[in-house]
């Protein structure tokens, strides 16, 4: 039966594939490919671990204290049973053997298919029984990671003629989860949960994949290997869709495929405006790994290089001076002689460090996570590990233009803290003779408090850089992670575009560079506006420039710029913006 259901639209094109259903706790399982000549290693790999498994429960069972509940013995018992149950290891040998799953996969991927079997057995007794099969699969699983893999990682499935694509549905994926799954096997995601301007969204947005999230009973209506259909543009998934739908979606596939290679033509064009008007195209980054796609998308520095990436999911163990100093150094060297703005670490709120980790469970009681200890107020909460991120950024600084952006600033004392420990850092490595260059020191306006003290700001900061989604979540009092308010979290409020256009034209006043970063950057919805604005440099995804720069050659700066008083003063500004433009709805694709 085919099923149709909706969630937020956040990276656009048509994903078709089959279904790889994982579990949340689950997704940082290793996905990929075995090559056929390695299946029998990969067979063997899991049938080692599973010996290893048999020997642990055989051992915990022969330990039981003699006063330990007899329930233990039998549940020990159970856990050894299905280990050894045919069914499951002929099911899982099938998954590696026809599939080519790595053993990993393979555990989680049989995983799934069991326990929404128990799930939906009336007896509430064996419905229980799948935590077994759950706890069995993570020491299957622990076993396999303590052995480790010498085998080559196949990165996407068409290395295997007659595969099918695949895209991943999950509950829920942590942003730093998701940044695992650059370059993977999927061509596509759908979770349960998340915003538009979620982190998990953005890092999704910048696979340039088709993604939705938000689309709440996904992982419990698809089965695994279900034909999917995810369309990014609109935000419908459809589960084993009719021959007719699938190929009418085949169709604009391909459309779009050409639409982006005919884009991708304009990379090398500069971004002028039809008057003659020079806008600056930034691209934002996670990994040093990222820039060479921003050189490759025609970008003219890095705007935005999120930081907090290289911190999470480490257990705890933070990267020391020298790691992050070589991670900044490779993009700064990737960015050949362009600037590349560094942010310094924004942990928190949607972007916890790690599940173990002390932050962690602090979050977790946090009451509010967006309003708690997060971004600059972490890093100034931390002054020895803030300081050594800014020295290793300042030793980068000797290999190129590099830019150091704070987020989240909002206080003067922080402000003030924010400049003493730049001072600090230089010091230390002027005390030591380690080269650094020249850097600005830029402040990220996402908090209104930030916005309606740019004097303040502009006294103490060379540039500035406005991170939308967070100015819109903290404007609007929306959590731009919740799905369940996802529909009042508005960029075309009037509230927030008068923001907007307050802090460009205070910044330009003021003669400091001024920047958008956030993913109003990237729509194209905006890009009018945001020139109208006298906004001149925007940092987006590298797989949104070329049509950005497309809006931007179309472009009338002066005509633009005379529309937007009377559509800033509008009851409904994003219907007076497409009067006046006489265009398309540009109600957003992304937001
Ligand atoms: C923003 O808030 O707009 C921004 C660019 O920062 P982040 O999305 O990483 O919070
Ligand atoms: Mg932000």
């Amino acid at each position: 039966m085919s099923i149709q259901m909706f969630g937020l639209p956040v990276s656009r094109g048509v994903a078709i594939g089959r279904a790889v259903l994982v579990d949340s706790s689950r997704v940082d399982v290793a996905h990929y490919f075995v090559e056929p000549e390695r299946l029998s290693g990969e067979i063997d790999r899991l049938r080692q671990a599973r010996n290893t498994v048999a020997e642990e429960l055989g051992t915990l069972k022969r330990d039981l204290p003699a006063e330990a509940p007899s329930e233990l013995a039998a549940l020990l018992d159970v856990h050894l049973m299905l280990l050894h149950d045919p069914m499951i290891t002929d099911a899982l040998r099938q998954w590696i053997d026809v599939r080519h799953y790595n053993a990993e996969w393979a555990v989680s991927a049989q995983t799934e298919v069991l326990v929404r079997q128990f799930d939906e057995m009336d007896d509430p007794y064996l419905r229980e029984r799948k935590a077994d099969i759950e706890q069995v699969a993570e020491r299957l699983l622990r076993a396999l990671a303590r052995e480790g893999n010498t085998l080559p990682v196949v990165a996407h499935p068409r290395d295997f003629a007659g595969e099918d694509p695949l895209v991943l549905v999950a509950n829920d994926i942590a942003p730093a989860d998701m940044l695992q799954f650059k370059g993977s096997v999927f061509t596509g995601f759908v979770t349960d949960v998340g915003g538009r301007t979620s982190h998990t969204a953005i890092v999704a947005r910048s696979m340039d994949i088709p993604a939705v999230v938000g689309a709440r009973e996904a992982s419990r209506l698809v089965r695994q290997d279900d034909w999917l259909i995810i369309d990014g543009d609109t935000g419908a998934v459809l589960i084993n869709p009719s021959p007719i739908v699938l190929e009418e979606y085949r169709f604009r596939q391909r459309q779009s495929e050409l639409e982006r290679a005919r884009l991708h033509r304009l990379r090398h064009t500069p971004a002028v405006t039809l008057d003659g008007v020079q806008v600056e195209l930034l691209a934002n980054i996670e990994l040093p790994g990222d820039a060479p796609a921003a050189l490759e998308a025609g970008a003219v520095g890095v705007g935005l290089f999120r930081t907090e990436f290289l911190f999470m999911n480490r257990g705890g163990d933070l990267p020391d001076e020298d790691e992050q100093f070589e991670a900044y150094r490779s993009a700064v060297e990737a960015m050949k002689g362009l600037p590349v703005t560094i942010r310094t670490v924004d942990i928190g709120a949607d972007k916890p460090l790690d599940r173990m980790s002390v932050n962690e469970l602090r979050h977790e009681h946090a009451l509010n996570p967006a309003l708690g200890l997060r971004a600059i107020r972490w890093s100034l909460s931390e002054p020895a590990m803030f300081r050594q991120q800014l020295r290793a950024i300042l030793r980068a600084s000797a290999y190129g233009k590099v830019r150091v952006l704070v987020p989240m600033v909002a206080h003067r004392r922080e402000v003030l803290a924010i400049v003493d420990a730049l001072n600090r850092a230089k010091q230390h490595l002027q005390d030591h003779a380690v080269p650094f260059n020249n850097v600005e020191l830029g402040a990220m306006v996402e908090v209104p408090a930030a916005a309606l003290a740019m004097p303040m700001l502009m006294q103490h900061f060379d540039f500035v850089s406005i991170g939308t989604n967070d100015l819109i979540q903290y404007t609007l009092a929306i959590d731009r992670a919740d799905e369940s308010v996802a529909h009042l979290y508005d960029p075309w409020h009037p509230a927030v575009l008068t923001m907007i256009a307050n802090v460009i034209s205070a910044a330009n006043s003021a003669g400091k560079h001024v920047s958008v970063c956030g993913e109003m950057a990237g729509d194209t919805a905006f890009t009018e506006m945001l020139v109208a604005m006298g906004l001149r440099s925007l940092s987006m995804h590298p797989s949104q420039m070329a049509s950005v720069k497309q809006r931007v050659l179309r472009t009338d700066s002066q005509r633009v710029a005379r529309l937007l008083p009377s559509a800033l003063q509008a009851e409904d500004p994003a219907q007076a913006w497409q009067a006046a433009m006489t265009g398309p709805n540009p109600k957003s694709s992304t937001h």
